[in-house]
């Protein structure tokens, strides 16, 4: 650390260095990222909330009661405004929460000590570092043709041992939703915790459905259904970190809460101990702000440019993995590997990501990705098909 202090102009100049070697999204050349530009409304409430931590709720009382409202808001389009649960860092915490949540219940009611959980082959990392850091035991369930969960799998596999089952709605690599009414009924039947990790599709699939969109349920609406992650930061365009757990009931909160004996809230159920109160107004002010039209229409933009680059795909000769079922394409050369098109596109100066299962180049078009710039990629794609 240098001793003297350095002039304000001077650090931002070194900053600004820095952040000129940052991709940017309004480039609407960053294909694969499931986040986005916040939008500038929640950006402004943000800073504005940047000293409140929900760590420490007793002296937020204000803020704690924006969470909670937040809360109760994402409950209501997600079939139950009566839920339980907080605005956390992300989808990786609200998963590692429902696990926590669900184990720890396992424990006290079940006496189950070595839990196991079921989760498709298609779920996000971050079970894995449930595995890891909660010391379960992770089942993967195979996918069928549609890349979906097979149910006769994790029908066939639960056992004394199994914690929770876990479904996806909105898959990570090719958003696709699981057959969640299914796992709701196995959850009913078996009392077992069925969590649904809609972290990409909890801000995208209700605001669809309202404008004649049809989906299976994949809610609380579901009577199955214990938890769910849905996540702020992505297609709720608020800044990041932003994620939400919702529980049915708090039980699952009451059996990971800790005692807090120097904090002005008794007990804390989160993994972050202090944590941001302006993730919560922001999510707040964002969803008054947008409605549910504001979302719908940014669902249907996004899903629009979908469908262009889908088509755009295939008329230059593409394969696709599958119709797209949310704004997630995931697609092939139809000569060249998954790597080398990745390479080709890189080297024009796109920033692609891909999928393992299948292997595909995949695209998710967030509301940075402008059609222009879906035109400039087809131009591009077509080059590359011709080479
Ligand atoms: N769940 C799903 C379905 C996701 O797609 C992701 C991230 O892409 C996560 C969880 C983890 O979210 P985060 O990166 O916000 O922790």
């Amino acid at each position: 650390m240098n001793t003297k202090p350095i002039a304000k102009s001077e650090i931002l100049k070194e900053l600004q260095e820095y952040q000129n070697q940052d991709y940017k999204y309004e480039s609407g050349r960053i294909l694969g990222s499931m986040c986005t530009q916040a939008h500038p409304f929640a950006k402004e409430v943000f800073i504005k909330f940047l000293d409140s931590n929900l760590g420490d709720a007793g002296l937020f009382q204000g803020t704690k009661h924006i969470e909670d409202e937040a809360i109760k808001t994402i409950g209501s389009f997600l079939g139950n405004p009566e839920v339980y649960g907080n605005i956390v860092t992300g989808g990786t915490e609200a998963n590692l929460m429902a696990m926590r949540g669900a184990r720890n219940l396992a424990i006290n009611e079940k006496g189950i000590k070595n839990g196991e959980i079921i989760v498709p082959e298609s779920a996000h990392f971050s079970f894995k570092k449930a595995q890891d850091m909660l010391g379960l035991k992770v089942i993967h369930a195979p996918l069928d043709e549609e890349y979906r969960t097979s149910t006769d799998f994790v029908q066939d596999n639960i056992n004394k041992n199994t914690v929770a089952i876990v479904g996806v709605a909105g898959s990570t690599e090719l958003g696709v939703i699981d057959p969640i009414q299914e796992l709701s009924d196995i959850s009913t039947d078996k009392n077992i915790h069925l969590h649904v990790d809609a972290a990409f599709g909890g801000f995208v699939i209700p605001f669809l459905k309202d404008l004649g969109y049809h989906f299976p349920d994949f809610d609380f609406t579901l009577p199955g259904v214990d938890s769910m992650t849905i996540d702020p930061h992505k297609m709720g365009l608020a800044p990041i970190p932003a994620g939400c757990i919702l529980f049915k009931d708090n039980k699952c909160l009451d059996a990971m809460a800790v005692d807090t004996p120097y904090l002005t809230y008794k007990q804390q159920s989160t993994i972050v101990g202090t944590r941001l109160g302006a993730s919560s107004a922001a999510i707040f002010a964002l969803m008054k702000y947008l409605g549910r039209e504001g979302y719908a229409k940014l669902a249907q933009e996004c899903m629009d440019n979908t469908n262009f680059l889908a088509k755009g795909l295939k008329d230059l000769g593409y394969d696709l993995v599958m119709e797209p079922k949310l704004n997630i394409i995931g697609f092939n050369h139809p000569q060249l590997s998954t790597e080398e098109l990745a390479d080709e596109l890189e080297k024009r100066d796109w920033r692609v990501s891909m999928s393992k299962c299948p292997e595909a180049v995949r695209i998710i078009v967030m509301r940075h990705i402008k059609h222009e710039n879906i035109l400039d990629l087809l131009s591009d794609l077509k080059d590359i098909k011709n080479n």
